[in-house]
């Protein structure tokens, strides 16, 4: 992906702010890449219109170019999409005995996956875990899990020959009360489709244990199925996470997020491999770079923006106490303001300011104002930024249509700049650290 869109960007001038059209440009790339990496068409096309909109008007950073920047925006984006609520690892086992259902399709990795939990379990955080298989369907699946038990000394439910899922479910619920274990995992049968017969099963275990967690194992390399299977679950059981199977081998991750945009279910773990420790807690940031491919764009425009942004308040800094203070530098403020959530909060933390920062509040200006005000700034000639005294009549009609807007709200903006500019006067004569401390947050 990296170097299709350095490709696309070479031909494009490099200019103050993504247009449009470079946006688009670089996103149908990008929308390539996700389908590719196995991200279903609706989700795909979703998130490329999402990215679209924050990515159109953003400044590029000097030093790199704007197809890494469109990059990190899509890689903020894609990990922001990815990342559920809370902590992933976190399961909810408190008061003892916490039951935890694993369900799934045949083959998608249950078994194996209940037992590296309930390794995790016991080592990480000293629970007491009893692991019990309900699979009567294949012949060999209770003794599987017993051995896997036996490797990692986490215990296993006895098995009783020709009992039904439900009555080792209950035996389960009891045994663990009784003996005091902390969890106590039930290992459900598969199907190699998803069958009435399948979900009656589970739906009856999961009215016996009444599951604190209830986690779906999905094959991670089977994109959209994982997608439609875990729907059909979450529909008729009702799932707390998603274990995603199988992200050791060369899938590109995309189920993740198809999962996450179309289920909204956390996903809690990644199995990595056959081994019973190769399981991960699910970390979108790496996810998101495996969907790409790019990490490193990633941390090089983050690191760009940093020192930008340090050298561009020093030298406003600098400028404000001579008194300078132009269309751009509001510009550069109001483009901040946005990214540290909006005006109200902004003035608020600068000193002297609360007072205004109500009356902001009060006139309801929000972040629709502030883009109302970059398109008016944007419509301006380079002369009228540097030096807006000299707007006059014909100039702000030109200017306010340019930016599809009234010249009264071109006046609402002059006055403001005005009322900053003397401010920044006074402040800049101050002398003191307090502008330094205020643009710097
Ligand atoms: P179940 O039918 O859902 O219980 O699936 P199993 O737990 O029996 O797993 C089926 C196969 O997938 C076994 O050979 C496992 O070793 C393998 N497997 C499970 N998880 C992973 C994983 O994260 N990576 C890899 N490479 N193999 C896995
Ligand atoms: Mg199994």
């Amino acid at each position: 992906l990296s170097e299709r869109l350095g490709g696309v960007f070479e031909r494009l001038t490099k200019q103050g702010a993504l247009s449009e059209d470079d946006v688009r440009t670089a996103l149908r790339e990008v929308r390539v890449a996700l389908l590719e990496a196995d991200v279903s068409l609706p989700v795909a096309r979703d998130f490329v219109a999402r990215v679209q909109e924050k990515a159109t008007g953003q400044s590029v950073t000097r030093s790199v170019t704007p197809g890494q920047q469109v990059v990190k925006i899509v890689n903020d984006e894609l990990t922001a999409t990815l990342r559920g609520e809370g902590d992933p690892g976190a399961l909810k086992i408190d008061s003892p005995p916490a039951p935890i259902l694993m369900v799934g399709l045949q083959g998608g990795g249950k078994t194996t996956t209940t037992a590296k939990i309930a390794k995790r379990l016991a080592e990480r955080e000293r629970k007491r875990v009893l692991m019990a298989s309900l699979d009567t369907n294949r012949p060999a699946a209770m003794e599987q899990l017993a051995i896997l038990g036996q490797q990692i000394g986490v215990d296993t439910l006895p098995i009783v020959p020709g009992e039904t899922p439900v009555q080792i479910a209950r035996r389960a619920k009891a045994q663990a009360a009784l003996a005091g274990y902390d969890v106590y995992m039930l290992d459900t049968a598969g199907r190699l489709s998803i069958d009435e017969e399948l979900m009656a099963q589970v739906e009856a275990v999961r009215d016996v244990a009444s599951p604190r967690e209830t986690l779906l194992v999905v094959d991670g390399l089977t994109g959209q199925d994982a997608v439609t299977t875990a729907e059909n679950f979450d529909e008729r059981i009702g799932i707390t996470g998603v274990v995603l199977t199988r992200m050791d081998g060369d899938g590109r991750g995309g189920a993740a997020l198809s999962m996450r945009a179309v289920t909204g279910k956390p996903i809690r773990f990644v199995g990595t491999g056959e081994k019973l420790d190769a399981l991960e807690t699910f970390e979108p940031e790496r996810i998101a770079g495996r969907i790409l491919g790019m990490g490193d764009i990633v941390a090089l425009v983050e690191k760009a923006q940093e020192t930008i942004e340090a050298e561009q308040a020093e030298r406003m800094m600098k400028r404000f106490q001579k008194g300078q203070f132009n269309m751009n530098d509001l510009r550069m403020q109001i483009e901040q303001m946005q990214k540290m959530g909006g005006m109200e909060s902004v003035m608020g933390m600068m000193p002297g300011m609360a007072k205004m920062s109500k009356q902001v509040a009060e006139a309801g200006l929000d972040d629709r104002l502030l883009k109302r005000q970059l398109a008016l700034i944007s419509s301006m000639t380079k002369q009228e930024r540097a030096n807006p005294g000299i707007l006059q009549a014909s100039r702000k009609k030109r200017i306010a249509r340019g930016a599809g807007l009234e010249v009264s709200q071109l006046n609402q903006l002059l006055k403001m700049h005005r009322q900053m500019s003397d401010m920044m006067k006074k402040m800049g004569r101050m002398k003191g650290g307090m502008l330094r401390q205020a643009m710097r947050g």
